[in-house]
């Protein structure tokens, strides 16, 4: 059976209340309900009720960019993933390579948070990606398996059931440095390989996002790669009218 793709926007720390309601506007009007792909906004956390109150009645899902990996407690600051819950959110970003690179996350703490949401039972999007030195060093393949394996150490294999991993080069993000569609089917058809070592299923399965610098001009020949099953989409998800050809550019 062949994946349902998957387009998620994540907007990161960007807009405020006035300008999200507007997007969200121009994006659910403009969006055609498709069973072949599944359209997703990662919303900054404080405006999750109001993602929840604007797209409960669309097709468009909504979800969080971060959580903590602690249940609850003396975590100033921080925010469950059964907080996330209670405002709808079905998705959560978790090692996106800000979090990794800005605010020095682990691989350790990235498998923590991995595991929390999807003991939550909503649906984590592993992050993984190399720095332009690992590329340039040769060891992409390397650090990719080294993120993946922490993860699969800490919550098992058939946590990835219900999990989607999204292939960020960390050069290509932000950048306008987009990974060439052979670059990036490389690294997905890598991944898909070793959950294969584990289960064949679930490495047929699972929805693998490609990110770094996807736009309105490059998204189709991208997600015409067998392996990659949609897009995580940073700067070009803050315009309606390009994140809706991003969204299109997946038939
Ligand atoms: C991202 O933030 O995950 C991302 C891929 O950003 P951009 O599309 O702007 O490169």
């Amino acid at each position: 059976m062949p994946r349902q793709s998957l387009v998620a926007a994540n907007w990161k720390m960007n807009g405020d209340l006035a300008g999200i309601r507007e997007l969200v506007g121009e994006i659910s009007t403009g969006v055609e309900p498709d069973a072949s792909t599944e359209v997703l906004i990662c919303a900054p956390y404080v405006y999750l009720p109001e993602m929840q109150r604007l797209l409960v009645d669309t097709p468009i899902k909504w979800g969080a960019q971060n959580v903590s990996e602690f249940e609850k407690g003396a975590y100033t600051g921080e925010i469950s993933v059964s907080m996330l819950k209670d405002f709808g959110c079905e998705f959560v970003i978790v090692g996106h390579s800000e979090r990794r690179h800005v605010f020095g996350e682990s691989d350790q703490q990235v498998a923590a948070k991995f595991n929390v949401v999807n003991k939550a039972g909503l649906t984590p999007i592993l992050c993984l990606g190399e720095l332009l030195e690992e590329r340039q060093g040769g060891t992409t393949e390397e650090v990719i398996s080294r993120q993946l394996n922490e993860a699969l150490n800490c919550a098992g294999i058939e946590s990835f059931e219900n999990a989607v991993i999204a292939y960020e080069p960390v050069w290509a993000i932000g950048t306008g440095h987009t990974a060439t569609p052979e670059q990036a089917e490389e690294v997905h058809a890598f991944i898909r390989l070793q959950l294969a070592r584990h289960s064949d299923e679930i490495a047929d399965r699972i929805k693998i996002l490609y990110g770094g610098s996807v736009k309105a001009d490059n998204a189709a020949e991208l997600f015409s790669r067998a392996d990659i099953d949609g897009g995580l989409i940073g700067g070009a998800s803050l315009v309606a009218s390009d994140f809706l050809t991003i969204c299109q550019s997946t038939r």
